[in-house]
């Protein structure tokens, strides 16, 4: 595929974290990594090669996933996300969202491939997830099996389809664009997405993990990405969504209420104000993408003593990095695994 250079502006690198959190009290959202383990190996996410996943042995029981949950939401934590590695390969995925949606979070979300939604979107929707989103990020058949080194494009779109005829509250895309591979694709995708009453949302190549290796090479910028829409699109810079992440949304030019997303994790990073920490499938808990920074829960924690959660949260807390860090554009963002950290 043809490659066209880019030109913008980057920050620059910087080997270490600056640490302690300096505006934020305590952690709103915690994504969940369930599993390392993933059917895709997209080009800009992992290693070509399978294998070398965590031993099951090592990975958090059902039991232990309700302690920490219960444990976190004690401590503060409203927003459950459940990603992976592949979250619906996990053998037990309905029942930790059926034990999560119990603890009265006020949002329960996951972020999944669909490889597996056709069978399983309906089993998760009456155990209480309330949004899915999607990855895809081509919607040619022979295109999307090589961004995902093999994925099937026909049975993604059937999760998509079981998706929206479980009626989950909200149903999103995540497009990641990449310079002379894809980046022809969004109107198609935009328009595919508000005919189903999807919001697609596309995400900048960041340089964590395999898309350390391509980034620069293949980013494509929000603004340049906004280009691309053209007259669809509302002008303006677009609003965050309260207490849901770092997309923005800018509105469709035709007064329909429809919208789409950007998350620009490279050309504009926006670590100042985030509120999120992450669990890994073996009990480590992350302060940020960028950095393998991490706090392992306690056995106590996993068993659900009292206090046992909250203290690793606090010591994680404490690792994360200032405002003035630049995520995944740090130097120490290539080292981190995608699927282990959970996206
Ligand atoms: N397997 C699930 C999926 O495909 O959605 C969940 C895990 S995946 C790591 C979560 C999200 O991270 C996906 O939308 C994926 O496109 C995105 N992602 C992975 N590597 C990325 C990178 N280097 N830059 C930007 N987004 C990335």
């Amino acid at each position: 595929m043809a490659f066209r250079p880019m030109r913008v502006t980057l920050p620059m690198l910087r080997a270490t974290p600056p640490t302690v959190t300096v505006e934020r009290a305590s952690a709103r959202l915690v994504r969940v990594s369930l599993t390392d383990r993933c059917d895709m190996a997209c080009v800009y996410c992992r290693p070509a090669e399978r294998g070398a996943y965590l031993p099951a042995d090592e990975r958090l029981s059902v039991e232990a996933w309700e302690s920490v949950l219960r444990g976190l939401r004690a401590e503060g934590v409203r927003r459950v996300r459940i990603t992976g590695g592949e979250p619906l390969l996990h053998r037990d995925v309905v029942e930790v969202v059926r034990r999560a949606a119990a603890l009265g979070l006020d949002d329960l979300a996951l972020t999944t491939n669909a490889s597996r939604l056709a069978a399983l979107a309906a089993p998760l929707r009456a155990a209480g997830l309330r949004r899915v989103t999607v990855s895809i990020d081509s919607l040619d058949p022979a295109r999307f099996a090589a961004i995902t080194r093999g994925g099937e494009l026909a049975t993604v779109l059937a999760g998509v389809d079981a998706a929206l005829a479980a009626g989950f509250d909200e149903v999103k895309t995540n497009s990641v664009v990449l310079r002379g591979i894809n980046d022809d694709e969004l109107p198609a995708i935009v328009g595919w997405a508000w005919a189903r009453g999807v919001t697609p949302r596309f995400i900048e190549i960041m340089g964590v993990g395999e898309g350390g290796s391509i980034w620069r090479e293949r980013l494509v910028t929000r603004a340049e990405m906004v280009a691309r829409l053209g007259a669809l699109l509302a002008p303006g810079e677009g609003d965050r969504d309260a207490d849901r992440g770092p997309a923005k949304y800018l509105d469709a030019a035709d007064g329909s209420g429809r919208r789409v997303g950007f998350i620009t994790g490279s050309s504009d990073t926006y670590c100042a104000g985030c509120d999120r920490l992450r669990v890994t499938s073996e009990g480590m808990v992350r302060p940020c993408l960028a950095t393998n920074d991490g706090v392992a829960l306690t056995e106590e924690g996993k068993a659900g003593a009292p206090g046992a959660v909250a203290a690793t949260l606090r010591e994680a807390w404490a690792l994360k990095p200032d405002a003035s860090w630049k995520g995944c554009t740090e130097a120490t963002a290539r080292a981190v695994s995608m699927i282990a950290t959970g996206g």
